[in-house]
C-alpha cells in the first residue's frame, strides 16, 4: 500500500477501535452513526506522516450495511 500523497510505502501502525461512547470520534461519528465498535487498520506514511484508516468491520457485524 502506497501513500496517496507522496507514493512512499505506508507502514501498518495498529488496529484502532472507535467506541460508541467516545465523544471524540468527530468525522467518524458523522459517517458511522451506529452504537457499535468500529474497527480500523491504521497505516502511516513513514515519509510525510499521511495516515489511512482502513475499515475492517465491527464487533457486532454491520458488513451487510457497509458493503
Ligand atoms: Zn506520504
Amino acid at each position: 500500500m502506497n501513500c496517496l500523497r507522496c507514493n512512499s510505502e505506508m507502514k501498518y501502525l495498529k488496529e484502532y477501535r472507535f467506541e460508541s461512547q467516545d465523544n471524540n470520534r468527530g468525522f467518524f461519528a458523522a459517517v458511522f452513526d451506529y452504537e457499535e465498535h468500529l474497527i480500523f487498520d491504521v497505516y502511516v506514511c513513514s515519509k510525510c506522516k499521511h495516515s489511512e484508516f482502513i475499515y475492517k468491520g465491527t464487533l457486532s457485524g454491520l458488513d451487510a450495511i457497509i458493503d
